[in-house]
């Protein structure tokens, strides 16, 4: 497959390195980038430095019958044209998330390749994180019983870095940024109905867009999922806290630290009262050793570039793409009925 990469900046030039090691793997099709396009002089330097071919234009791309698709990573504001030039000109199309700034653009695209009958995926690629996964299987094969309760997390004390996230016209702020990535695990975890969603955005740098937020959302069959995305904190937090109706998971971070605590059934818990500050409680004391069990994690690991190997096989007709038009425009529907909750202040209850 020869590909052109459009915006050759943190995650352009990620994306090129990744491409090389996936190649190197021969897991699947080969995918030869055969040029950059970028409007940055410094950028198009750097490209130039590691041996990238430049395109002097967009009209160049489409123009090049030699080209099969293309892998766009410009500012979220910019995905829009993109694709749907791309998708004109018969070109395959790899976008960054978040494809658009709202679901009727992201509707919009969709139709576009479709009518082209291009391939056309979203680099959702946090599906494949290990932590995730490691969640997943918990919930699936009822590792802490039936889970009733997932808390996601994402925290950094940077604040909101580069130019383009700080601007809500380009679409930036946390919710597209991350919201999206989180939003997209909930619903891969859980592919239930939504009853409702409660969220509020955080503005502590003054930026015109959110610096974080915290959601809850409500899921068939009684599942809470809440996601909390903070710029703001200085201290760790679990990435993952998962209750079960036999024990609690905790898996700490990106390297999957952590464990699960499970009930022993059939054992008594003679739990004692301890001191706790200027009182003392019995109902938050420990369980006694007898009647619960650690357990390390069963750690799941993804297979290597699954994302690369898909999006070829899907242009080659072998396979459909992972990343499927509904679950895309479901987060982004999602994602509204955050907005709406955030500025009303209420909880939402139609999607
Ligand atoms: P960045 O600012 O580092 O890079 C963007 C690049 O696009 C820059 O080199 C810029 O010069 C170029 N650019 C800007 N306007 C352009 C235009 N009109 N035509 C061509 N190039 C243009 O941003 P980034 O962090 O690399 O993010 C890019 C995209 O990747 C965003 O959509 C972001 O959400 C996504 N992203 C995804 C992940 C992930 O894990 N999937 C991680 C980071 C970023």
């Amino acid at each position: 497959m020869r590909l052109v990469v459009i915006g050759y900046g943190g995650m352009g030039s990620w994306h090129c390195e990744c491409i090389k090691i996936y190649n190197g793997l021969s897991i699947g099709e080969s995918i030869d980038v055969v040029g950059v396009y970028d409007i940055d002089q410094a950028r198009i330097d750097l490209a130039k430095e590691k041996g990238y071919s430049i395109y002097s234009s967009p009209n160049q791309i489409w123009q090049d019958s030699s080209v099969d698709a293309v892998l766009i990573a410009t500012p979220n504001d910019i995905h829009y044209n993109y694709v749907i030039s791309a998708a004109k000109a018969g070109k395959h199309i790899i976008c960054e998330k978040p494809i658009a700034i709202t679901s009727k653009q992201a509707k919009d695209m969709y139709d576009s390749a479709s009518k082209a009958g291009v391939v056309f995926e979203v680099h959702q690629n946090r599906r494949w994180d290990d932590d995730f996964l490691t969640v997943k299987n918990i919930v699936d094969n009822r590792l802490i019983g039936e889970v009733y309760t997932v808390e996601s997390r994402v925290t950094g004390c940077n604040g909101i870095p580069g130019a383009w996230r700080k601007e809500i016209n380009r679409g930036g702020g946390m919710m597209l940024d991350w919201g999206v990535h989180l939003i997209d695990q909930m619903f891969n975890m859980f592919p239930k109905k939504v009853e409702s969603v409660y969220c509020e955005y955080s503005y502590i740098y003054g930026e015109e867009v959110d610096d974080g937020f915290v959601l809850t959302a409500k899921l068939q069959d009684g599942i809470t999922y809440r996601i909390t995305v903070l710029t703001d904190c200085f201290r760790d937090l679990p990435r993952w806290q998962v209750y079960g109706t036999e024990g609690t998971a905790t898996i700490g971070d990106w390297s999957i630290n952590g464990g699960m605590t499970t009930i022993v059934k059939g054992e008594e818990n003679n739990v004692e009262g301890i001191k706790a500050g200027n009182g003392m409680t019995k109902t938050m004391a420990p369980r006694t050793d007898n009647s619960k069990k650690e357990k390390p994690l069963q750690i799941v690991r993804s297979k290597p570039f699954e994302f690369y190997r898909n999006f070829t096989a899907a242009v080659k007709g072998k396979e459909m793409p992972y990343v499927k038009q509904d679950e895309v425009i479901k987060v982004f529907e999602f994602m509204e009925a955050c907005n709406r909750s955030a500025k009303l202040n209420q909880v939402i209850k139609e999607f």
